[in-house]
């Protein structure tokens, strides 16, 4: 167990004998026994013991101690004015964190200032815009079984997954018999955290996803059903089936528990009952009381649920090998990504929006067509497109906004923030008011400017209001009699107080009367000593400075506490307006969301016409499925979206697949352009559904169900999956999944082993999946055999890329050709480096022997040991030949010429030169 949870031991052995305030700290530190409890005494969160310790390292502040008749107990506090750095750097080594706050007044009722748990701050579910990142989503995932009304029935392969974004309300449920398929629903969405039930499979979240157990009976079928219903009119008609009602059940029963807010009911559960229950884990179906509705989250106004066959198929290998959101490099820029080229978005929300659509390219032909529509529409009308991006740009984060108002945690500067987004609208709306497409049509008419909130903000709040809203100068005058009222009296006073001086000074015949203010004593007339027997009856002694006196009146004693009173009366009248209409814009949630809906799918179009235009992209032709024939995928010109942009020129390339010719082999030296080739013609098919423009000079393809990628071991160290084990893993994932409908890329796969084991299995893959499987393939491989195999297979082919050199250097071309390659790489460069004809010509036969290719004399199905034992025998004979020595053969020999950049190469042949020559 860890010291910095839970209650301390030294406390607990005495529980009985703590203060009031350290038996209230021992006692939340019960309920949240998974959390650091943030303590509130004063200005400062405190904690103690074990958890003072920890957090004093972690943060690196002030390790204290403090002392009371119960002993000594260490103590590390940080300023409650900056905690959310503090909060975040808990959150990052791994903790949750329990904000305790005073919920009275100190002094409001006897004994000990009441504390309360007020959030508990995990990282799937943070609000405060400081520890989010603005243009990606944060969520939290709960996964569920089964089916009955038990609390998880095993055995049932029903697997569901719930997906919420507390900051924004954005919330998914899908299902499937597969835990693979949830698998890779979850790689999808990245969660950052997951809650479990007690059976379900952990090992389907990354290693950064933070699991969360969490109280069983929460994703108990009727518990759970109560709990949706609590949010959705009719979660049976709603979602798929049980498991989901208990996935989403429990997420949302989660998502309250972390809110907080239990001290605003009589939550009566005590310590002993927890005690009782001996089960730490238990959470959460405690908070039940008497109005279920209390703690209900008002900003979840809608669920998404979706089938993962509904899109593009992805798991996390090949969204990392087609760099959709993580560059491939370790050492990679956030721009070499595919959301870094695409992403020209102006506001937080389009932000978002695009990375969801390319976290979830769609299958449907329609679906796709609108976005073209509107994508086309906007590439052809720079003026609109910019106008529109100007105007995008002053657009808040409404989600977030929206849900600040309605957990009751926004400002007078939120609300006019939201106010000055309501403003802008009009403009937008206005830029798409003639558009042609049905999509920007659509957009048009969800565009409304909720003038009623606008106009509330703006009758209600002023224009520049402070950050604390317990303090007056928020509510705009003439918004509210009552406190029109209150400030006139307050202003009448100070009127008063502020023609006293010179009334005084007349009455008096002192010219030298000042009157003045400070904050202890209030207002005060001052006069000098050399004056002080000028002074009326009715003066009263105040306070006594080196050289004068300050006096007051009954008078001013009077309107001084007619100033504060309607001053204070006014600040509280404020704080409760500021509330009403905070509450009454909260009320409209779903109206903002709507509007946030429209504004960020709208910024996310114009990024991608944006990005078209600027990047002479084109419309891809979508073509019907059909379910007999295929993929087609017909590219004339492609570029590699990412790869185009990090390097002056790009060399454009075709590709052609249809059913008949599904199967491309592909072979050419090291740094051809092989792995770029494959990757672009599926991250142009990526695109084309995300419904994008896509980097070519035409296309025509079918949508694709599934793609998938595999990158041989020894190409992929940086992802960290070195081994043959994986890599074998893999691939049988994709010859059990693939269909005919999937795009499959294979590079350099069969790598991780012995060449012939190595050759064989890449053959029988290649066999099965032309055979059986019938999937559209791009296989890399350095294997040349699978050139000739490609020959005999019906629907597959060759494809190479080729090197030449120029005045010895080595030149790429980058340019893909139909055929297989003719030579091995090294012999090229051998040649540009000079190396002798004959010496070039007998290390091509020793290469392609030693690699077990068998370019020269075919596979002849020897086995490695009898091709090893050969090659030592020929090149013996060589040396005894005269033509290359023993030690430079022997040396070629051990080369591993597919593990060699091009200048590791030359430099080697260098070396052997060298060698020749001596
Ligand atoms: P291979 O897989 O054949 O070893 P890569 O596809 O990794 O080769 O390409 C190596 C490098 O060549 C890339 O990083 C890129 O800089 C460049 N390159 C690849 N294809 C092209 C192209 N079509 N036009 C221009 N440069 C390219
Ligand atoms: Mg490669």
């Amino acid at each position: 167990m860890d010291p910095a949870l839970g209650p301390p031991e030294a406390m607990a052995e005495k529980r009985d004998e703590l203060t009031p305030m350290m038996a209230q700290y021992h006692d939340l530190c019960a309920r949240y026994d998974d959390a650091i409890v943030l303590f509130q005494v004063g200005d400062f969160y405190e904690t103690f013991c074990g958890a003072a310790e920890r957090t004093a390292r972690l943060l690196e502040i002030a390790l204290t101690s403090r002392e009371d008749s119960t002993g000594e107990y260490p103590m590390a506090g940080i300023p409650i004015d900056n905690a959310e750095s503090y909060v975040e750097t808990l959150l990052e080594a791994g903790y949750r964190v329990a904000v305790a706050d005073q919920v009275e007044e100190p002094g409001e009722s006897p004994g000990v200032v009441e504390r309360a748990v007020t959030r508990v701050v995990t990282p799937g579910t943070l609000t405060e815009d400081e520890l989010l990142a603005s243009d990606d989503n944060n969520f939290v995932a709960a996964v569920a079984r089964g089916r009955g009304s038990g609390v998880e029935s095993d055995g049932d392969p029903e697997l569901a997954l719930a997906l919420l974004d507390v900051s924004t309300g954005d919330f998914f449920a899908t299902s499937s018999t597969s835990s693979e398929a949830i698998a890779d629903e979850v790689s999808r969405f990245g969660p950052s955290e997951a809650v479990v039930g007690p059976n379900a499979p952990a090992d389907l979240f990354a290693e950064g996803c933070m699991v969360t157990p969490y109280d069983a009976t929460a994703f108990d079928r009727d518990r759970a059903g109560e709990t949706v219903s609590r949010y959705f009119r009719n979660p049976d008609a709603l979602l798929a089936s049980d498991a989901e009602i208990r996935a989403c059940g429990a997420l949302l029963a989660y998502a309250e528990y972390v809110r907080g807010g239990e001290h605003e009911g009589e939550r009566d559960t005590t310590l002993e009952d927890d005690e009782a229950d001996g089960n730490g884990a238990e959470r959460g179906a405690d908070a039940e009381t008497d109005d279920p509705d209390r703690n209900r989250l008002e900003y979840i106004t809608h669920l998404t649920r979706y089938d993962p066959r509904e899109y593009l198929l992805l798991d996390a290998v090949a969204m990392r090998s087609l760099e959709l959101f993580e560059p491939r490099a370790v050492e990679g820029r956030e721009e070499a990504t595919l959301v870094g080229v695409l992403d020209e978005t102006a506001c937080a929300l389009g932000g978002r929006t695009l990375r969801d659509w390319i976290r979830r390219p769609l299958l449907e032909p329609d679906r796709i067509e609108a976005r073209l529509d509107a994508v086309e529409e906007l590439t052809g009308d720079v003026r609109t497109r910019e106008s529109l991006h100007d105007g995008l740009r002053n657009v808040y984060d409404l989600e977030r906004l929206i849900g600040r108002i309605s957990r009751e945690r926004a400002n007078a500067r939120d609300l006019r923030s939201l106010r000055d987004t309501l403003a802008v609208v009009p403009e937008i709306r206005e830029e798409i008011a003639d558009a042609d497409c049905t999509r920007l049509q659509a957009l048009h008419e969800s565009l409304d400017p909720l003038v009623d909130v606008r106009e509330l903000i703006e009758d209600a709040i002023v224009s520049d209001p402070p950050i604390e809203i317990t303090e007056g100068d928020i509510i705009a005058e003439g918004y509210d009699d009552g406190l029109d009222d209150l400030r006139a009296t307050a202003r009448d006073g100070k009127q008063w107080i502020d023609d006293l001086e010179d009334g005084e000074r007349e009455r008096t015949g002192i010219d030298s009367l000042k009157v003045g203010y400070n904050s202890v004593h209030g207002y005060y007339i001052e006069v000098t000593n050399p004056n002080l027997e000028s002074v009326p009856e009715d003066y009263q002694r105040r306070q006594t400075l080196k050289n004068s006196e300050r006096f007051v009146t009954p008078e001013l004693k009077e309107r001084e506490d007619q100033i504060v009173g309607a001053e204070e009366r006014a600040d509280e009248r404020e704080y409760e307006l500021f509330c009403e209409v905070r509450r009454e814009i909260a009320a409209e949630v779903e109206r903002v969301q709507g509007l946030a809906d429209a504004l960020a799918t709208l910024d996310a179009l114009v990024s991608l016409a944006t990005v078209a235009a600027q990047y002479d992209y084109c419309r891809p032709e979508m073509l019907e499925r059909d379910d007999r024939a295929g993929l087609e995928i017909d590219i004339e010109g492609g570029r590699h979206p990412v790869v185009e942009r990090t390097q002056e020129s790009f060399v454009p390339n075709d590709a052609n697949l249809t059913n008949n010719r599904r199967l491309a082999v592909i072979t050419g030296p090291n740094m051809s352009g092989k792995s770029t080739y494959m990757r672009q013609v599926a991250q142009i098919a990526l695109l084309a559904q995300v419904g994008s423009f896509v980097p070519a000079r035409a296309a025509r393809l079918t949508p694709v169900d599934r793609i998938f990628t595999r990158v041989g071991a020894s190409d992929d160290i940086a992802g960290g999956r070195s081994t043959f084990m994986v890599e074998m893993d893999e691939l049988a994932t994709i010859l059990r999944e693939a269909d005919e409908h999937s795009l499959v890329l294979l590079d350099e796969v069969g790598r991780g082993t012995s060449t012939a084991d190595g050759l064989a299995i890449a053959q029988a893959i290649t066999e099965h999946l032309h055979d059986v499987v019938g999937a559209t393939a791009l296989f890399a491989t350095h294997h040349h055999p699978l050139t000739e195999l490609a020959d005999d297979l019906e629907a597959a082919f060759t494809l190479h890329f080729e090197v030449n050199q120029l005045e010895g250097e080595v030149v790429f071309h980058h340019d893909i050709a139909p055929g297989a390659a003719t030579g091995s790489y090294g012999v090229e460069v051998a040649t540009a480096a000079g190396v002798p004809a004959d010496v070039v010509e007998r290390s091509r036969e020793l290469v392609a022997d030693a690699a077990g290719d068998g370019t020269a004399d075919g596979d002849d199905g020897r086995t490695d040991a009898e091709a090893t034992d050969e090659v030592t025998t020929k090149a013996t004979a060589t040396a005894d030949g005269g033509d290359v020595p023993t030690d430079v053969a022997a040396e070629l020999r051990a080369l591993d010429l597919a593990h060699l950049t091009p200048v590791e190469a030359l430099t080697e042949l260098d070396r052997l030169k060298q060698l020749l020559d001596e």
